[in-house]
């Protein structure tokens, strides 16, 4: 990325904060919008190129301004058409992924530079943290994806699934989702964005209030605390009962059932005792069970779970709870299925 230090960066900044700035270097109100599909849905950086803004403003934003937005250092792809990208930035490096779920293109995005929760089964996990991700990175994520692939046939959802805990940089998520979803910006439904969390439950609550109506998936795990402390220090903050409290406020309040993310580990929580847990756990929530199977790296003590107890455990929770799937593995090969990210290059 070039960074400019005597410019201003607009990209990142919403509608009303561009209408903002234009207000102040003497423009009606109105050219907020129109500058910001040039930066959103045409994917524009050059201030010249913005042909419905007088040639005078042109020319004093360009002296006065850059649209400066992150683009892959690298890009990984798969055997089976994912693709994975690799954002280099001054202190670190953060990668996201385009999963062809046809006729879905989803893009799983990052929110923070490492992570400091250390669920063992993550490899972002042992990166270690060092910032969340600004609003201009997480919706530059989004016209990277854009660029990538054919034009015409951009992203259609979006899981924030990547590097980092979302419910940890709530502010630039909640600014992020308002761009990204604009009639101004990538266009892309809320209702076809999920935010994912490991179980924060008061930002669980603080979602439900928010006003946005994106999904929420909740990575759950396991519903034996025992073991479930063991795997994510962050369940001794947040117990599976304040999880449970805060999950049945958000289905009260928005009306939508909640997802659980179970990543099935080989003899950790793929037997039957522990899909009844879950059974027992999820009584009452509207909710959908969303099976993973967990995917080896480097390091990892745990192993994929045989296939037979994976469709075991699915014929106990279904029809004990309302509806479940197993998740599609994409991008094993390189690094990029789920709980894999941790920013090696090849
Ligand atoms: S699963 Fe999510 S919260 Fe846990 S270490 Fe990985 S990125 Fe962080």
């Amino acid at each position: 990325m070039i960074v400019n230090d005597e410019k201003p960066n607009l990209f990142g900044l919403n509608e009303d904060e561009l209408s903002d700035v234009l207000e102040r270097n003497g423009q009606p109100r109105f050219r907020g919008r129109q500058l910001s599909r040039w930066i959103y849905l045409q994917r524009e950086t050059d201030f010249q190129v913005m042909s419905n803004l007088p040639t005078g403003l042109r020319d004093r934003l360009s002296a006065n301004f850059i649209v400066d937005r992150i683009a892959p250092e690298q890009v990984v792809n798969s055997a089976d058409g994912t693709k994975k990208m690799l954002f280099r930035v001054e202190d670190g490096a953060f990668e996201s992924v385009i999963l062809f779920d046809i006729p879905r293109r989803t893009l799983c995005i990052s929110s923070q530079i490492g992570c400091a929760l250390g669920c063992k089964f993550c490899a972002t996990g042992t990166m270690g943290y060092t910032r969340n991700l600004s609003v201009s990175e997480i919706v530059g994520q989004v016209l990277a994806a854009n660029d990538l692939i054919d034009p015409g046939d951009g992203i259609t959802n979006i899981v924030f699934m990547g590097m980092g805990e979302a419910l940890l940089n709530f502010e630039n998520i909640v600014t992020a989702v308002r761009i990204i979803c604009s009639s101004v910006g990538p266009m892309i439904s809320q209702r076809k964005m999920t935010i994912s969390t490991v179980g924060l439950a008061p930002r669980i609550r603080q979602l439900a209030e928010s006003g946005l109506k994106v999904n929420l998936a909740i990575s759950l795990i396991t519903a034996d605390e025992e073991i479930r402390r063991e795997l994510m220090p962050i369940d001794r903050k947040y117990s599976l009962a304040e999880i449970r409290d805060a999950a049945l406020a958000f289905t009260a309040k928005r009306g939508r059932r909640v997802t659980f993310e179970i990543i099935l580990m080989k003899d950790i929580n793929d037997s039957i005792a522990h899909a009844r847990k879950l059974v027992s756990f999820i009584h009452g929530i509207p909710c959908k069970i969303n099976l993973i199977r967990f995917h080896p790296h480097d390091g990892s003590p745990f192993e994929k779970p045989d296939e037979e107890k994976v469709l075991a455990f699915r014929d106990y929770l279904y029809p004990r709870a309302p509806a479940v799937t197993i998740r599609k593995s994409f991008g094993e090969d390189i690094a990029a299925a789920c709980g894999q990210l941790a920013t090696k290059t090849t």
